[in-house]
């Protein structure tokens, strides 16, 4: 049974390869002042900031820049793009990256105009925004965490070893998002795979929940179905633009807050990952990998049913002459091979996770309700042990 909700996305999306011209339509909606947001550097050597740059000026933008967010973004690094955003009076933050500057660009929507410490009142607090919001859009160029169409913003506080997402309501979420699969061509195997995973992840997060019978369950098997299947092709062709423009599509529609309508959602994962991330700064995707099979072995006697229909639905496990437990358990086992074949990090050891970290990586893993056990502290040690070995 679907519980009641109101739906609606702001996001306008323009898809392909051809998608970047568009960024001509969304210009002139804006004021004169632009930042650009973008990362290490990776747009320089593609050449897609010259594009970019051009297309803003053609469009008589006067352009600033707030260059270098780093992979999992920090609150100094946020201070830092306030002040750039306020003392430049800008009236649109145009994002180009992964989901690391599309995250950043949000958080900086919001806190420019903040006044009190954004860190206290958006991230540890959660509070609603209630001062002036800059509007953003992003063009994307990695594929994985459905910043794009969200309201998603996690920061890292290293000093607090914290790393919290704020997950904004609609006045936040991008204007326009510009999603060319060619885009992602350039980024390394492991970013690649690592973005992958986070699909995967955020997808089962929401699946993994209640046990009534809802829309919402079967639009994720198929967007998992696909997943795996395209997944498969671009791990061993990366330049497959079918296998890469049905990812991308899939990690909007993963995370863009339709598939949650109407259900209850268990976002354990990302919230022992995220407290990994704090204490590790990994790659996001990889601490998901890293968790998720030790956390849904552990699960699963109390969610039996879901897992059985997974594996049943998703990994095409046959039911006969097996018990529940048994086919709930291949379909995991499956999972862990297809884990294999994309060479994601299955342990927080390789992570960079030493033992005397595991108490404070448990303390700073929020604990939410909504899956089928909610876990208490000893609990998330034991996960974070089986995923040392
Ligand atoms: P990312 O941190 O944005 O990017 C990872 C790396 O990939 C960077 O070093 C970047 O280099 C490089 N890169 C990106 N595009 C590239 C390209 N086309 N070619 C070559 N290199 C490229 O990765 P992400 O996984 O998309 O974002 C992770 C962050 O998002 C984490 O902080 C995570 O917690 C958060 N997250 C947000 C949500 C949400 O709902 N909003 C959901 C899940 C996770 P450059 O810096 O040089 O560009
Ligand atoms: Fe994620």
């Amino acid at each position: 049974m679907l519980g009641n909700f109101s739906y609606s996305n702001p996001t306008k999306l323009y898809f392909g390869e051809d998608s970047l011209n568009s960024l001509n339509e969304e210009l002139p909606k804006y004021g004169k002042n632009v930042l650009l947001v973008y990362g290490g550097g990776s747009i320089k050597k593609t050449g897609l900031y010259d594009k970019i740059v051009k297309i803003l000026k053609n469009n008589g933008k006067e352009v600033f820049e707030d260059a270098g967010v780093m992979p999992n973004p920090t609150v100094e690094k946020l201070y830092e793009g306030c002040k750039v955003a306020k003392d430049n009076n800008v009236d649109l933050i145009l994002a180009v990256g992964g989901g690391s500057v599309c995250d950043y660009a949000k958080a900086v929507s919001v806190s420019t105009y903040c006044e009190e410490d954004p860190w206290g009142k958006y991230y540890l607090r959660m509070e609603d925004v209630d001062n002036k919001i800059i509007p953003v859009g992003c063009v994307l160029t990695m594929v994985g965490t459905g910043s794009e169409m969200n309201g998603g913003s996690v920061i890292t506080n290293h000093a607090a070893k914290l790393k919290i997402g704020h997950v904004f309501g609609d006045n936040v979420f991008p204007k326009f998002s510009i999603l060319n699969p060619v885009f992602t061509y350039t980024l390394p195997q492991y970013q690649m795979v690592a973005g992958f995973f986070d699909i995967m992840s955020h997808i089962l997060e929401q699946y993994f929940s209640n046990e009534d019978d809802n829309t919402s369950d079967y639009i994720m098997e198929s967007l998992l179905k696909s997943l795996i299947h395209s997944s498969k092709i671009a791990v061993k062709n990366p330049t497959d633009y079918e296998a890469r423009s049905n990812i991308m599509w899939t990690a909007t529609w993963a995370l863009n807050t339709l598939v949650a309508k109407g259900k209850s959602t268990d976002w354990m994962v990302h919230m022992i990952g995220q407290s990994v991330g704090a204490y590790t700064d990994a790659t996001h995707g990889m601490t998901l990998s890293a968790i998720s099979l030790p956390y849904y072995r552990f699960i699963m006697a109390y969610g039996l049913q879901k897992f059985k229909r997974y594996a049943i639905n998703v990994w095409n496990v046959s039911p006969e002459g097996k018990t529940d437990e048994q086919i709930a358990k291949e379909g995991l086992d499956q999972m862990e091979a297809y884990m294999k074949e994309l060479a994601l990090v299955m342990s927080i050891k390789d992570l960079g996770v030493t033992e005397d970290m595991i108490e404070g990586i448990a303390k700073g893993s929020f604990i939410l309700e909504g899956g089928y056990k909610v876990l208490t502290q000893d609990e998330i040690v034991h996960i974070l042990k089986e995923s040392m070995i």
